[in-house]
């Protein structure tokens, strides 16, 4: 175990990770130097409390690029971009870098509940928060711990007691962290995504391989996406540790499917005469959409490799209510359906929603983040009634959808004010009819025109109340 007594240890950036690092490596004795590129009133207010325990903070771009003179150790928030000077110092000293995961890891004691982790592009609060209700309605004390927005840190150093921690990581996480060794892991898909911070689809794929490392007893691979099942076979695991698949399809030994319309599992069979389990039904899945279908067993997957048994799963799965703003339906206004699925701001999440509608009426459009809209565009063509593009980059949409889809109706808003959405949404009702599903799915993120994807549902949501009125 590392001692942290006496030694120098640099945090890097202040905020819902530093803060509480900081803390708590002063509370073991450390000698604690926090650094932080931004000093805005936020940062100064954050500094002035943890100065008061007697922890150094030095703000400013320059203070950031900076390693403290005898540092021993950076433990970084996960969002820092490696290609940071700090870094370049720290690797020139020989310093290590943990990210705030690698820190929880190796400050959680040793009766410490066994972890098990999540992450993927697409999906991964979706399926934590399933995964806790699984373990819950088996009667485990348990958490949705992580990248969802609650502290491991908290959760490792806290007084509640937990049989089981149900852990969504993030890639940056896991770009930072070496020695995590969960019981089973999940990657549950892999598209483009961040890929200037990682600097290359390899990268970033090998920091999500990261999870599988020394797995005990499972590594959950999705069977539709052979990039994920690939990453299960590079790792290093414990002997024993299991590769199991989750298809939407009917499944082959070793994993979790569907058939006809009952998950079933073929992995972990608990009466050893048969050959697979039922589960729970498609319509126990919340929305019952494919890829939420695919979220309930990679879920399912995780804790029936903890050895959570099938009724746990069904109560689990029905208990859950899915978080605002992912494919949340808002209201049938004249036999058209509403639905707000603002989080989808990337294609792949785009993808996953579009596809889980017959006839549609698609509004998106956003911040593309150097994104392409050809394939996207092209396997949804044949469902899209019209289509409603607000925000900075639609011209990008607009050609995709000119390319693939000449024929599909589309109203391209030129307006980014506050009112814009109302207008979307107006303009979507005249193309829609009966039947049709109005489907918010930017593919493209929210801050060219609202503070973030909260705020751009509940702007969809708003206006759809304005046109039942
Ligand atoms: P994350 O935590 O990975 O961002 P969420 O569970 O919050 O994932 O879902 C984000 C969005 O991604 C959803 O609104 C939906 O559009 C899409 N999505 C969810 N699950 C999947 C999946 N398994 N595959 C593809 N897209 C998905």
């Amino acid at each position: 175990p590392y001692r942290f007594r006496g030694r120098r240890i640099t945090v890097a950036g202040l905020g819902v990770s530093g803060v509480p690092a900081a803390r708590a490596l002063h509370g073991l004795g450390a000698h604690v130097t926090v650094v932080n590129d931004g000093d805005d009133e936020r940062a100064r207010t954050q500094a002035a409390e943890l100065e008061r325990l007697g922890i150094a903070v030095r703000l400013g771009e320059q203070a950031a690029s900076t390693l403290p003179e005898g540092t021993e150790l950076v433990v970084t928030a996960p969002g820092w971009k490696p290609g940071k000077p700090l870094f370049a110092a720290a690797a020139q000293a020989g310093v290590p870098v943990w990210g705030d995961v690698e820190l929880a890891w190796r400050l959680r004691g040793p009766d410490a509940p066994p972890w098990l982790a999540v992450t993927g592009t697409n999906g991964k609060t979706t399926t934590v928060r399933m995964l806790a209700s699984i373990l819950e309605a088996a009667g485990l004390r348990t958490a949705a711990v992580g990248n969802i927005g609650v502290s491991l840190l908290d959760a490792v150093l806290g007084d509640e007691q937990y049989d089981v921690l149900a852990v969504e990581l993030s890639s940056y996480q896991l770009h930072w962290s070496s020695s995590l060794r969960a019981h089973s892991a999940a990657v549950l898909n892999l598209a483009p995504d961040h890929l200037d911070w990682h600097g290359s689809m390899a990268a970033y794929a090998a920091d999500k391989g990261r999870v599988y490392e020394g797995n005990r007893i499972a590594c959950v691979y999705n069977a539709a996406d052979k990039a994920t099942e690939d990453l299960v076979r590079e790792a290093d695991v414990e002997e024993g540790c299991r590769a199991v698949g989750f298809t939407l399809g009917t499944p082959g030994p070793s994993q979790l499917g569907v058939v006809d319309g009952i998950l079933v599992d073929r992995a972990f069979v608990e009466d050893r005469q048969g050959s697979a389990q039922e589960l729970a039904e498609v319509a126990d899945v919340d929305p019952p959409a494919p890829h939420n279908i695919a979220n309930a067993l990679a879920a399912a997957a995780l804790a029936r490799a903890y050895g959570v048994p099938a009724a746990a799963v069904r109560d689990g799965l029905r208990a859950f209510t899915p978080d605002a703003h992912r494919i949340a339906h808002v209201a049938d206004v004249d036999e058209v359906a509403y639905v707000d699925d603002s989080k989808a701001t990337n294609t792949h999440a785009a993808q996953a929603s579009l596809a889980a509608y017959e006839s549609i009426v698609w509004i998106a459009g956003g911040l593309a983040k150097g994104a392409t809209f050809d394939e996207l565009v092209a396997s949804s063509a044949k469902r899209l009634r019209g289509v409603v593009l607000i925000g900075a980059d639609r011209a990008l949409i607009r050609e995709a959808l000119a390319r693939h889809a000449p024929e599909v109706p589309v109203v391209d808003l030129d307006r980014t004010d506050t009112g814009a959405m109302l207008q979307a949404v107006q303009e979507a009702k005249r193309l829609a009819r009966p039947g049709d599903t109005v489907l918010l799915a930017p593919a493209c993120a929210s801050m060219d025109m609202f503070a973030n994807y909260n705020r751009r549902g509940e702007a969809f949501a708003q206006a759809v109340r304005e046109l039942g009125a």
